[in-house]
This record gives structure tokens, sequence and C-alpha cells, in this order.
């Protein structure tokens, strides 16, 4: 079926409701309840994470399926890992991702002009790249993540040395962990006269992380955003753990990637799309949710077209028919005629979608008046 309830999709996979409810909400669903409506798409990967291999009429949206992963991953090129970095309020995420920003060889040659573009990524004198985001929003962070993706290889997750261990840092630490996402801790502002490093890790030890120092085998970098301290260290620490994640990605193929961010600008439509798999270019179409586009240009961080955006780039991509949404995939269709079918398609499942909504609220009301 194309929609299918939280409680019945429990009954198929052979689990009681309520334990079912609460996995969800572990898998990083927000006021599930039984009665809830998932689409054929959501609850195939739902079954999926219960190691069933679901079959989903896609529809129209057949045609936009990439390619499946080859038999040999390892044959595949290694992609730049995409970091997030999170924590507390004002303990330095958006002082360490600049720093990052202006330490970019990229940023460099273009004069040191950067744009928020919520993404980026930076070219170590090695040659090497990690592409860093700014902490999406939380919906967009959800929604990517209720489909199953997790947008991110890794997350850096910041304490202030002289704050420690906030509300935020447990909160990042708690997402982190439920996306089962492996983490960094960068202890910043050890310039402050007030640091205490210690005081941090025996706060993150007494909340269950299991610090290298303490015979775990969760790294922790010391640094500064201000002075620029331990900053190549934590790059380094990015790479050893990417290269023990071995992050591949195929840049051919029909593209696939997930909208970051959606805005207006003076140039028209802009959404900053991370590639995960394949290769944008101007002229190709994709699709986002039930907007399209004919990609018109893309732009990298520096605002400086580029000819293409392979796995693991953030780029930004004109050429929007409406705005879509943070936190869409992204796939890239053959041509204009199955991206609009595809349009048309989600469209109607929408509708369907809306009409079994209000079925079950009526039921709803109904039940509550008896
Ligand atoms: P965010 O809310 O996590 O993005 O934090 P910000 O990057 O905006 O930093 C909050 C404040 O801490 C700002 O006034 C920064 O200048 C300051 N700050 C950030 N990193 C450091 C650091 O390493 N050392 C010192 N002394 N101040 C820092
Ligand atoms: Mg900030």
């Amino acid at each position: 079926p194309e929609f299918i309830s939280v409680a019945n999709l429990a009954i198929a996979l052979g689990l009681k409701i309520d334990v079912f409810v609460s996995q969800l909400e572990e898998l990083g669903f927000e006021d599930v309840g039984k009665d809830n409506i998932l689409t054929g798409e959501t609850a195939a990967l739902v079954a999926q994470e219960y190691g069933f291999e679901p079959k989903v009429d896609m529809g129209e949206d057949e045609d936009l399926r990439p390619a499946p992963v080859p038999e040999d991953p390892t044959s595949l090129p290694l992609r730049p890992p995409v970091v997030t970095i999170m924590g507390h309020v004002d303990h330095g995420k958006t002082t360490l991702l600049d720093y990052l920003r202006k330490s970019s060889i990229v940023s460099q040659e273009h004069g040191g002009i950067t744009q928020h573009i919520g993404a980026f990524s930076v070219q170590l004198s090695s040659g090497q790249q990690i592409t860093f985001l700014d902490t999406p929003g939380h919906a967009a962070f959800l929604s990517m993540r209720q489909r199953g993706a997790n947008v991110t290889d890794m997350v850096i997750l910041v304490v202030a040395a002289d704050d420690s261990v906030m509300p935020q840092t447990l909160e990042a630490l708690k997402h982190a962990r439920a996306a089962r996402v492996p983490f960094i801790v960068a202890i910043n502002k050890i310039d402050r006269p007030e640091a205490n490093i210690n005081h941090v890790k025996s706060d993150l030890a007494k909340h269950g992380v299991e610090l290298e120092d303490f015979g775990g085998d969760v790294q922790v970098v010391c640094v500064s955003g201000k002075t620029g301290q331990g900053m190549e260290d934590l790059e380094e620490n990015i790479l050893l753990l990417a290269e023990m994640l071995d992050i591949r990605a195929d840049p051919g193929g029909m593209a696939e990637g997930w909208v970051l961010e959606s805005t207006i600008k003076p140039i028209g439509r802009v959404a900053t799309v991370l590639v995960k798999r394949g290769t944008l270019r101007p002229g190709d179409y994709v699709v986002a949710g039930r907007v399209q586009a004919k990609i018109r240009s893309l732009r990298n961080e520096a605002g400086v077209e580029i000819d293409e955006a392979g796995p693991g780039m953030p780029v930004e991509v004109l050429g929007w028919k409406e705005p879509p949404e943070a936190g869409d995939m992204v796939l890239q269709a053959p041509d204009e005629g199955r991206a609009k079918a595809a349009v048309r398609y989600r469209q109607e499942l929408k509708e369907r979608g809306d009409v079994i909504g209000q079925m079950e609220q009526i039921e709803k009301d109904r039940r509550e008046r008896e």
C-alpha cells in the first residue's frame, strides 16, 4: 500500500504497537502515535531498520530512483566527509566555522569573500576536503532523519572550556546518539583564563561520553576559535575518523542529495543542496519534494559559478519553479517529462494523504464524542 498506519505497520512487522511507537521516537519521529499514517516510502525505510526488504510501488517516482550501490562499494572513490558542528549556544560554533572557512584554500583564492550558504567545503593543504554544515534547522534535520538519512557523517560537539556541559550540549549528544553518528569533542575557548579542560572532561564522562583519555573511543581536541590553537589537530582528527569510516560515493549515475536551505535571493530561488551521490550540472533536471528545477546555475560557497558538484559537495542550485523545502531529498530525473511526472505523482499522493488524514480525524472525533 502507498499508506499505512503505524499500528498496521507494527502488526506487519510483528511488533507490539506501544513498543513500536516508542522505537519510532528513538528513530527520530516526533509526536508519533499508533494512528499516524506513514507514506509507503517512510514505512519502507522503517521496515528496513528492522531488517526487512520491503518492495515499494513507486509509481512515477520509479524513474527517479538512483542506481543501487554496487556490490563492491570499496571500488568507489572516496568523498569528502560531511561534518556538522553542534553544541550549546555561545560555545563558539560560529567562531570555529568562521575560522575553518577563512583557513580554507578555496576562500583564500577568492579573496576571502565568503557568504553564508549553510554549508561549505574546506580544502586542506594536503588537497583533502572536508564539508562543514552549520547546524541545520531542527525541522530539516529531523525530516532528513525520518527518511532514514544521516546527512552528516560525523558531529563535532563543541563545549566551551569555561562553561562546560550545558543543556544544548546534552541535546546535541542525544541527537548524535539517536542518529548513530560518531562524534568528536572539541573543547573550545581554551585561551580563556577561566578554561577548565578537566572539568569539561569529567562532566562529559558523567554523561556517559567515553572519552579516549579514559579508555573510550571518543576523540577530544582542545581548540580556540579565537587564536586558532588546535585547529589543525581538529582537522586531522576529522580526517582520521573519516578514514576509519571509509566514506565513498559514486560520482556517476543519477544524482541524489538533500536540500539544506532554501531562500529567495535577488537572483531568484536558491536552494543549498548537499550532493550525496552522482554529479549535478547546469541543465540537469531535479525534483525535491513536489518541486522541480532545471538547473540554471550552480554556485559554490564563495558565490562563484561552477560547472559541476559531486558527492560530498554543498552547492547553491538555481532554477526552481517553486522554493523547495529544507530537508527534502533531491533526485535527478533523466529528463523534463519524467521530472514533471514525478511531481504530479507526488502531488496526487499528497492529496490522497490529506484525504486519509481528514478521514482519520473525523473518525477520531466521532470516537471521542461517543
Ligand atoms: P555559537 O553560539 O556557538 O555560534 O558561539 P559564537 O561563535 O557566536 O561565540 C560566542 C562568543 O564566544 C563570541 O563572543 C565569540 O567571540 C566567543 N568565542 C568563541 N570562540 C572563542 C574562543 O575560542 N576563545 C574566546 N576567548 N572566545 C571565543
Ligand atoms: Mg552561532
